[in-house]
C-alpha cells in the first residue's frame, strides 16, 4: 500500500539542544492537529539519533539517518553503518542525495551497497535520484533519472525493491528557492513509476511511494501533493521550523 510520507532532512543544522527542542515540537504539533494518515520523518544528523529515537518513542514520529556506510563494521574511520543505525531504531535513512554525490564523489556502485545494508539491517532506504540543470535545458531529466534507478537499483529481488521510498529531487530546485512545477513533478513521478513497472510489474510501481524534493514548503506543497503521482516529499529547509514543516505536512491531501 503506497505510504504518504513527509520527511524533514536537517542536514549538517542546529545545535544539539536546538534539535532536541524541534523534535519535540514536531512530535507535539503532529498529536495536536492529529497528523495520522502521513508518515512523517525527523532526519537529523548523527548525534542526534539516539535523542530523537527516545523522544519519539510512542508517538507515530519516524526517525531517519542523512547517510550510512556501505560495509557493515570495522576499519573505516568515521563512518557509521546500517547495523549501527538499526540498534538505535532509526527507520529510515536517505541514499544518493545530491549534496553527497558532488561534494562526496558518492557514485551508484556504493549506493547500491548502500541500499542492501540498509535492507539487511530493516531500515528503509530513500533513495534519492534528479537531474541538475544543464541536463534539465538540454532536456535530458528521463535520462539521468532512469540511469540513476536502475544503476543503483535494479539489482535487487522485488521483494527487497518493493521496500523501498524514491524521491525525485531535481538539483537545480534543492535549496534555490525555485521548486519543480506541480506538472514538471508529476511528469517525471509517472515517469519514474513507469520504468519501474518496466523492470517490476504493475503491483510493485503502483505501491512505491515517490516523493518529491526541492524548495517544497508551505506555500507550495498542496499543489505539488495533490498529484497522483506525488506521494509526499523530502524536506530541506523547511522542515527546519515547525510550524511551517507542520503545513507542509498538511500540505497532502485529506
Ligand atoms: C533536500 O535537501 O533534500 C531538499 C529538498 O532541500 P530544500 O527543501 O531546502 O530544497
Amino acid at each position: 500500500m503506497r505510504k504518504n510520507i513527509v520527511a524533514g532532512n536537517w542536514k549538517m543544522n542546529k545545535t544539539f539542544q536546538q534539535a532536541e527542542e524541534l523534535v519535540a515540537e514536531v512530535k507535539d504539533l503532529m498529536e495536536e492537529h492529529e497528523i495520522k494518515h502521513t508518515e512523517v520523518i525527523v532526519i537529523p544528523p548523527f548525534p542526534y539519533l539516539e535523542m530523537a529515537t527516545d523522544l519519539a518513542q510512542g508517538s507515530p514520529l519516524k526517525v531517519g539517518a542523512q547517510n550510512v556506510s556501505d560495509h557493515d563494521y570495522g576499519a573505516y574511520t568515521g563512518e557509521i553503518s546500517a547495523p549501527m543505525l538499526a540498534s538505535m531504531e532509526v527507520n529510515y535513512c536517505i541514499v544518493g542525495h545530491s549534496e553527497r554525490r558532488k561534494y562526496f564523489r558518492e557514485k551508484s556502485k556504493a549506493l547500491a551497497e548502500k541500499v542492501k545494508q540498509l535492507l539487511n539491517a530493516g531500515i528503509t532506504p530513500i533513495f534519492c535520484c534528479g537531474e541538475d540543470l544543464e541536463k534539465r535545458e538540454k532536456g535530458q531529466q528521463e535520462k539521468v533519472v532512469e540511469r540513476q534507478i536502475s544503476k543503483a537499483l535494479f539489482e535487487l529481488e522485488p521483494d527487497d525493491f518493493s521496500r523501498m521510498v524514491i524521491a525525485y529531487e531535481p538539483v537545480w530546485a534543492i535549496g534555490t528557492g525555485k521548486n519543480a512545477t506541480p506538472e514538471q513533478a508529476q511528469e517525471m513521478h509517472a515517469f519514474i513509476r513507469k520504468i519501474i513497472e518496466g523492470k517490476y510489474g504493475k503491483d510493485i510501481s503502483e505501491n512505491i511511494s515517490i516523493l518529491y524534493g526541492g524548495s517544497c514548503n508551505a506555500k507550495n506543497a498542496k499543489s505539488l501533493f495533490k498529484n497522483p503521482d506525488v506521494d509526499g516529499g523530502l524536506i530541506g529547509g523547511a522542515s527546519l521550523n515547525a510550524e511551517e514543516f507542520l503545513k507542509v505536512i498538511r500540505g497532502i491531501p485529506a
